[in-house]
């Protein structure tokens, strides 16, 4: 058996997107959990709208989502090969050149319809004798190619829709090459899936009659048909997946303090009969891909469920997860991120311990007595059960009447992590002024 290889294909036309990072992330996660390899293609045909801009952001986006590729290629390199490919399917009759302007298309597509019929192209070009294409050429006309498909059944078995059937006479011969020579993206995909040995392709279910030309091809090619997979696509709350969120950036997601696996646990889960769980590295989440519970609807993406799933993603995150993002040891993390909703915001936690707070005193005889029963340093997260004990017996308050108190003049905000952590981080000197009532 080949070894197995998937690649990502993004047109560097465009930020990196929900739609185009599920796209990335079910193509890697196949890779890890076949033992295959994950290469990056970038799409760059297309000079005008291809920018450099584009594809530093996706290579960015990639990384920071843990995608990370072995090998890569890019398509602007490789006319070459391309042009000699088109040779040899002229030479062989699968390739052919065609006159008709966009009008006369138009035109033909219309008399079909009329008639009721599919609008299928029917190989006018290919009925045209030497004197009329000579004629067309000294008109300045300029062909246009189409790649012949051949007739017959053209099935395959989808890694998410199952057995997949076409027959070819049902599809027009796609166009390939456009009149001012440029290469439309069916033939250099394939090509370059081809040469790189790509084994399985997972792509959008846009892509599902492009890959049924595709097929025939990868055979013309004579190289081995890719194993394929057509993902639904991503549909907005109320409905069609909006341009907003279509094109919702995994910059912006990222610079909002959404995590990049809560991204992959919820894009890898969405639409399929699982629930949508954290999962904290790929790998693991890799091992629990199964393209057969990919349901065949489309799925609703909603970025507030993606937002509240996050912070369910934090509240259970241990600590392995942030070591070396946060200064915060892995008691703090522990005691911290119940209430954090960005593993950003564990910063405000830190400076309630190390920098200046001013105090909401609610009760000041209460806390004033709090104060004056501090026991001498060192602390430990013992301690404030102890202190505690002495301020209810000496005070007679307890419960939200004793604690509530004591959390506001201690951290000047009315909920937060457990009091035995955050004290002895802040240390006797700051917890006395602030029971006192002085900022400190
Ligand atoms: N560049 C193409 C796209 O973004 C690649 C499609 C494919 O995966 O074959 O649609």
């Amino acid at each position: 058996m080949s070894e197995i290889k998937v690649r990502f294909a993004p047109s560097p036309t465009g930020y990196m997107h929900i739609g185009n990072t599920r796209t990335a992330l079910f193509n890697w996660l196949l890779a890890k959990k076949l033992g295959g390899k994950f290469m990056l293609r970038i799409d760059d045909t297309d000079k005008l709208r291809s920018k450099e801009e584009y594809e530093l952001s996706l290579r960015d986006s990639l990384k920071w989502l843990g995608l990370v590729w072995e090998e890569e290629a890019r398509q602007s390199a490789r006319f070459d090969r391309y042009n000699e490919v088109v040779e040899q399917l002229k030479k062989e009759g699968r390739i052919y050149a065609c006159y008709e302007t966009a009008e006369e298309l138009e035109f033909m597509r219309k008399r079909l319809m009329n008639k009721g019929l599919p609008p299928i192209y029917e190989r006018s070009a290919l009925k045209l004798t030497a004197e009329q294409i000579a004629a067309y050429e000294k008109e300045g006309r300029k062909p246009h190619y189409r790649f012949k498909l051949v007739d017959g059944e053209i099935k395959w078995n989808d890694m998410v829709r199952g057995e997949v059937k076409y027959e070819a006479k049902n599809l027009s011969d796609p166009i390939i090459i456009r009149e001012d020579g440029s290469f439309l993206y069916h033939l250099p995909s394939v090509i370059d899936d081809h040469d790189f040995g790509i084994t399985h392709i997972i792509r959008g279910e846009d892509h599902v009659t492009n890959t049924a030309s595709q097929v025939q091809m990868f055979e013309a090619l004579g190289g081995i048909v890719p194993t394929f997979g057509h993902l639904p696509l991503l549909t907005g709350k109320e409905g069609k997946l909006s341009k907003r969120l279509g094109s919702l950036g995994v910059r912006e997601l990222k610079a909002e303090g959404i995590e990049a696996m809560a991204i992959s646990s919820f894009l890898a889960k969405l639409g399929t009969s699982e629930s949508i769980e954290p999962f904290y590295d790929l790998e693991s989440l890799a091992k629990s891909l199964d393209l057969s519970k990919i349901g065949r609807s489309q799925p609703k993406f909603d970025v507030e469920e993606l937002e509240t799933f996050n912070t369910k993603f934090i509240h259970g995150a241990p600590y392995e997860y942030v070591k070396g993002r946060i200064d915060a040891d892995e008691n703090f993390w522990n005691a911290v991120k119940g209430n954090l909703t960005f593993v950003k915001d564990i910063t405000a936690w830190e400076d309630i311990c190390h920098k200046e707070v001013k105090p909401i005193i609610e009760d000041s005889a209460l806390t004033e007595a709090a104060a004056d029963l501090l026991p001498a340093e060192p602390w430990n997260e013992e301690t404030f059960n102890l202190w505690v004990n002495e301020v209810k017996a000496k005070t007679g308050k307890k419960g939200k009447d004793l604690f509530h108190p004591i959390r506001k003049a201690l951290t000047a905000q009315e909920n937060g992590p457990e009091l035995k952590i955050l004290m002895p981080l802040m240390g006797r000197n700051k917890a006395y002024k602030r029971l006192k009532g002085e900022a400190a």
